[in-house]
Protein backbone atom coordinates (compact mmCIF):
# COMPACT_ATOMS: atom_id res chain seq x y z
CA UNK A 1 0.00 0.00 0.00
CA UNK A 2 1.57 3.46 -0.77
CA UNK A 3 0.13 6.73 -0.79
CA UNK A 4 -1.59 8.79 -2.90
CA UNK A 5 1.69 9.79 -5.70
CA UNK A 6 0.17 13.49 -5.48
CA UNK A 7 -0.33 13.82 -1.79
CA UNK A 8 2.71 12.26 -0.88
CA UNK A 9 2.14 11.10 2.50
CA UNK A 10 -0.14 9.56 4.93
CA UNK A 11 -1.44 11.39 7.40
CA UNK A 12 -2.49 9.52 11.50
CA UNK A 13 -3.11 11.58 14.30
CA UNK A 14 -5.35 11.87 17.30
CA UNK A 15 -6.57 15.49 19.01
CA UNK A 16 -7.02 14.64 22.77
CA UNK A 17 -9.82 16.97 23.01
CA UNK A 18 -9.89 17.62 26.64
CA UNK A 19 -8.35 14.60 28.16
CA UNK A 20 -5.18 14.02 30.25
CA UNK A 21 -2.99 15.79 32.59
CA UNK A 22 0.42 16.70 31.29
CA UNK A 23 1.94 13.64 33.31
CA UNK A 24 -0.23 11.38 31.36
CA UNK A 25 0.30 13.06 28.22
CA UNK A 26 4.16 13.18 28.60
CA UNK A 27 4.17 9.07 29.24
CA UNK A 28 2.01 9.14 26.05
CA UNK A 29 4.31 11.13 23.67
CA UNK A 30 7.18 9.69 25.20
CA UNK A 31 5.74 5.78 23.88
CA UNK A 32 4.60 7.60 20.64
CA UNK A 33 8.48 8.54 20.00
CA UNK A 34 9.70 5.46 20.78
CA UNK A 35 6.64 3.47 18.23
CA UNK A 36 7.74 6.73 15.73
CA UNK A 37 11.56 5.71 15.34
CA UNK A 38 10.75 2.72 13.34
CA UNK A 39 7.29 3.33 11.22
CA UNK A 40 7.73 3.79 7.42
CA UNK A 41 9.19 7.17 6.54
CA UNK A 42 6.03 8.18 4.22
CA UNK A 43 3.64 8.10 7.48
CA UNK A 44 3.14 11.48 9.05
CA UNK A 45 2.52 11.10 12.55
CA UNK A 46 0.74 14.06 14.67
CA UNK A 47 -0.67 14.33 18.02
CA UNK A 48 -2.99 17.83 18.83
CA UNK A 49 -3.02 17.95 22.88
CA UNK A 50 -4.53 20.52 24.87
CA UNK A 51 -3.03 23.95 24.85
CA UNK A 52 -1.73 23.84 28.49
CA UNK A 53 0.89 20.72 27.73
CA UNK A 54 1.60 21.85 23.85
CA UNK A 55 5.25 23.74 25.22
CA UNK A 56 6.41 20.99 27.85
CA UNK A 57 5.52 18.16 24.88
CA UNK A 58 7.17 20.37 22.35
CA UNK A 59 10.35 20.25 24.49
CA UNK A 60 10.00 16.63 24.65
CA UNK A 61 9.44 15.88 21.45
CA UNK A 62 11.75 18.44 20.04
CA UNK A 63 13.79 15.79 18.04
CA UNK A 64 11.07 13.30 17.07
CA UNK A 65 9.48 13.08 13.93
CA UNK A 66 5.87 13.33 15.61
CA UNK A 67 4.28 17.01 14.73
CA UNK A 68 2.78 18.46 17.19
CA UNK A 69 -0.66 20.73 16.75
CA UNK A 70 -3.27 22.90 18.66
CA UNK A 71 -6.88 22.40 18.93
CA UNK A 72 -7.99 26.21 18.53
CA UNK A 73 -6.54 29.80 18.35
CA UNK A 74 -8.22 32.73 17.81
CA UNK A 75 -7.17 34.87 14.47
CA UNK A 76 -5.80 38.20 16.06
CA UNK A 77 -1.51 38.25 17.28
CA UNK A 78 -3.24 39.69 20.77
CA UNK A 79 -6.02 42.20 21.96
CA UNK A 80 -8.97 41.88 24.53
CA UNK A 81 -10.24 38.67 24.04
CA UNK A 82 -10.34 37.35 27.58
CA UNK A 83 -9.38 33.32 27.51
CA UNK A 84 -8.41 33.10 23.77
CA UNK A 85 -5.07 31.90 22.57
CA UNK A 86 -3.44 33.54 19.57
CA UNK A 87 -1.63 32.12 16.20
CA UNK A 88 1.64 34.47 17.33
CA UNK A 89 1.88 32.35 20.84
CA UNK A 90 1.55 29.15 19.45
CA UNK A 91 4.08 29.81 16.80
CA UNK A 92 6.77 30.37 19.15
CA UNK A 93 6.10 27.55 20.83
CA UNK A 94 7.12 25.76 17.49
CA UNK A 95 3.88 23.88 16.59
CA UNK A 96 3.19 22.71 13.24
CA UNK A 97 -0.18 22.14 12.62
CA UNK A 98 -3.12 23.92 14.19
CA UNK A 99 -7.02 22.40 14.04
CA UNK A 100 -9.81 24.33 12.76
CA UNK A 101 -13.23 23.87 12.74
CA UNK A 102 -13.63 20.70 14.81
CA UNK A 103 -17.39 20.66 14.99
CA UNK A 104 -17.57 20.58 18.66
CA UNK A 105 -16.28 24.05 18.51
CA UNK A 106 -19.18 24.72 15.71
CA UNK A 107 -21.82 23.39 17.76
CA UNK A 108 -20.75 24.66 21.67
CA UNK A 109 -18.31 27.50 20.23
CA UNK A 110 -20.89 28.85 17.64
CA UNK A 111 -17.43 29.21 15.66
CA UNK A 112 -18.88 29.44 11.79
CA UNK A 113 -16.93 29.48 8.16
CA UNK A 114 -16.02 33.21 8.40
CA UNK A 115 -14.44 33.02 11.89
CA UNK A 116 -12.41 29.74 10.34
CA UNK A 117 -11.44 31.26 7.73
CA UNK A 118 -10.07 34.24 9.37
CA UNK A 119 -7.75 31.53 11.12
CA UNK A 120 -6.95 29.77 8.35
CA UNK A 121 -5.38 32.84 7.39
CA UNK A 122 -3.73 34.04 10.61
CA UNK A 123 -2.58 30.22 10.61
CA UNK A 124 -0.72 30.58 7.74
CA UNK A 125 0.61 33.80 8.20
CA UNK A 126 2.43 32.33 11.49
CA UNK A 127 3.84 29.05 9.24
CA UNK A 128 1.11 27.00 11.08
CA UNK A 129 -0.39 24.16 8.82
CA UNK A 130 -4.05 24.15 9.33
CA UNK A 131 -5.99 21.19 9.46
CA UNK A 132 -9.84 22.46 8.75
CA UNK A 133 -12.42 19.76 10.27
CA UNK A 134 -15.49 19.70 7.86
CA UNK A 135 -18.59 17.45 7.95
CA UNK A 136 -22.20 17.05 7.45
CA UNK A 137 -24.53 16.40 10.43
CA UNK A 138 -27.13 13.71 10.43
CA UNK A 139 -30.05 15.97 9.04
CA UNK A 140 -27.77 17.39 6.75
CA UNK A 141 -26.93 14.17 5.80
CA UNK A 142 -31.23 12.73 5.35
CA UNK A 143 -31.95 15.60 3.45
CA UNK A 144 -29.47 14.74 0.61
CA UNK A 145 -27.21 18.25 1.02
CA UNK A 146 -24.09 16.45 2.36
CA UNK A 147 -21.97 17.75 -0.89
CA UNK A 148 -23.93 21.26 -0.57
CA UNK A 149 -22.65 21.98 3.28
CA UNK A 150 -19.30 20.77 2.40
CA UNK A 151 -18.94 23.13 -0.50
CA UNK A 152 -20.58 26.03 1.69
CA UNK A 153 -17.57 25.03 4.26
CA UNK A 154 -14.79 24.39 2.23
CA UNK A 155 -15.32 27.34 0.17
CA UNK A 156 -16.19 29.72 3.01
CA UNK A 157 -13.31 28.18 4.96
CA UNK A 158 -10.41 28.23 2.19
CA UNK A 159 -11.29 31.70 1.05
CA UNK A 160 -8.92 33.90 -0.21
CA UNK A 161 -6.27 31.33 -0.14
CA UNK A 162 -3.79 31.23 -2.80
CA UNK A 163 -3.13 27.93 -4.77
CA UNK A 164 0.55 27.75 -2.97
CA UNK A 165 -1.40 28.39 0.31
CA UNK A 166 -3.65 26.11 -0.18
CA UNK A 167 -1.14 23.30 -0.55
CA UNK A 168 -0.24 24.19 3.00
CA UNK A 169 -3.77 23.09 4.13
CA UNK A 170 -4.99 19.89 5.26
CA UNK A 171 -8.62 18.55 5.60
CA UNK A 172 -9.85 16.24 7.96
CA UNK A 173 -13.73 14.82 6.90
CA UNK A 174 -15.30 14.19 10.33
CA UNK A 175 -19.08 13.64 9.83
CA UNK A 176 -21.14 15.20 12.89
CA UNK A 177 -23.23 11.60 13.12
CA UNK A 178 -19.90 9.79 13.09
CA UNK A 179 -18.05 11.11 16.21
CA UNK A 180 -18.00 11.10 19.74
CA UNK A 181 -19.37 8.49 22.23
CA UNK A 182 -23.00 8.17 20.33
CA UNK A 183 -21.14 8.48 16.98
CA UNK A 184 -21.55 5.21 14.09
CA UNK A 185 -18.58 4.94 11.53
CA UNK A 186 -19.33 5.95 8.35
CA UNK A 187 -19.09 2.74 5.80
CA UNK A 188 -15.82 2.87 3.97
CA UNK A 189 -17.44 2.99 0.61
CA UNK A 190 -19.46 6.51 1.68
CA UNK A 191 -16.15 7.87 2.98
CA UNK A 192 -14.75 7.46 -0.70
CA UNK A 193 -17.53 8.90 -2.26
CA UNK A 194 -17.79 11.80 0.10
CA UNK A 195 -13.87 12.81 0.11
CA UNK A 196 -14.26 12.08 -3.96
CA UNK A 197 -16.88 15.15 -3.55
CA UNK A 198 -14.19 16.88 -1.61
CA UNK A 199 -11.23 16.35 -4.06
CA UNK A 200 -13.46 17.48 -6.70
CA UNK A 201 -13.98 20.74 -5.13
CA UNK A 202 -10.82 21.16 -3.82
CA UNK A 203 -9.66 21.02 -7.49
CA UNK A 204 -11.89 23.20 -8.97
CA UNK A 205 -11.10 25.91 -6.17
CA UNK A 206 -7.02 25.29 -6.37
CA UNK A 207 -5.90 23.48 -9.37
CA UNK A 208 -3.96 21.00 -9.45
CA UNK A 209 -2.65 22.20 -6.04
CA UNK A 210 -6.11 21.14 -4.82
CA UNK A 211 -4.69 17.42 -5.68
CA UNK A 212 -1.86 17.76 -3.42
CA UNK A 213 -3.93 18.42 -0.37
CA UNK A 214 -4.14 15.55 2.34
CA UNK A 215 -8.40 14.25 2.97
CA UNK A 216 -8.27 12.88 6.17
CA UNK A 217 -11.32 10.61 7.35
CA UNK A 218 -12.37 10.80 11.36
CA UNK A 219 -15.37 9.08 13.14
CA UNK A 220 -15.34 6.16 15.69
CA UNK A 221 -12.20 4.88 13.81
CA UNK A 222 -11.40 2.00 15.90
CA UNK A 223 -8.79 -0.48 15.86
CA UNK A 224 -11.10 -3.09 14.50
CA UNK A 225 -11.96 -0.91 11.32
CA UNK A 226 -9.66 1.65 10.27
CA UNK A 227 -8.00 -0.60 7.78
CA UNK A 228 -11.12 -0.59 6.31
CA UNK A 229 -10.36 2.99 5.11
CA UNK A 230 -6.74 3.00 4.02
CA UNK A 231 -7.55 1.29 0.61
CA UNK A 232 -10.07 4.05 -0.42
CA UNK A 233 -9.55 6.50 -3.06
CA UNK A 234 -9.18 10.02 -1.28
CA UNK A 235 -7.96 8.70 1.93
CA UNK A 236 -5.08 10.33 2.78
CA UNK A 237 -5.38 9.35 6.35
CA UNK A 238 -6.74 9.32 9.30
CA UNK A 239 -7.59 11.23 12.33
CA UNK A 240 -8.33 9.06 15.39
CA UNK A 241 -10.64 9.95 18.28
CA UNK A 242 -11.06 7.86 21.48
CA UNK A 243 -9.30 4.90 19.75
CA UNK A 244 -5.70 6.55 19.62
CA UNK A 245 -5.87 7.65 23.48
CA UNK A 246 -4.89 4.64 24.44
CA UNK A 247 -0.52 4.87 23.85
CA UNK A 248 -0.84 0.60 23.47
CA UNK A 249 -3.63 0.54 20.82
CA UNK A 250 -2.82 3.55 19.09
CA UNK A 251 0.54 1.89 18.68
CA UNK A 252 -0.89 -1.52 17.54
CA UNK A 253 -2.36 0.66 14.60
CA UNK A 254 0.51 2.65 13.45
CA UNK A 255 2.16 -0.71 13.57
CA UNK A 256 -0.56 -2.26 11.10
CA UNK A 257 -0.33 0.18 9.21
CA UNK A 258 3.84 0.44 8.89
CA UNK A 259 3.34 -3.47 8.00
CA UNK A 260 1.25 -2.39 4.97
CA UNK A 261 3.10 0.29 4.12
CA UNK A 262 6.52 -2.02 4.22
CA UNK A 263 4.66 -5.10 1.94
C1 LIG B 1 -13.34 13.53 16.61
O1 LIG B 1 -14.12 13.94 17.46
O2 LIG B 1 -12.70 14.31 15.89
C2 LIG B 1 -13.15 12.10 16.43
C3 LIG B 1 -12.56 11.66 15.35
O3 LIG B 1 -13.59 11.33 17.48
P1 LIG B 1 -13.77 9.75 17.58
O4 LIG B 1 -12.68 9.08 16.79
O5 LIG B 1 -13.67 9.48 19.03
O6 LIG B 1 -15.12 9.46 17.02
Amino acid sequence: MAPDARVGKLWIGTNWKMHKTLAEGQAYCSELMRVAENLHPDIELFVIPPHTHLHALKTLMARSRVRLGAQNMHWEDEGPYTGEISPRMLAEIGLDLIELGHSERRQYYNENDADINRKVHAALSHNLRPLVCVGETAEQRKFGITEEVLAIQLKIGLSGLSREQAEQVLIAYEPVWAIGAGGVAAEPGYVEDVHGCIRRLLAALFGESGHRIPILYGGSVSESNFETYLDRRNVNGLFIGRAAWDIGRFSRMLLAVHRRMSA
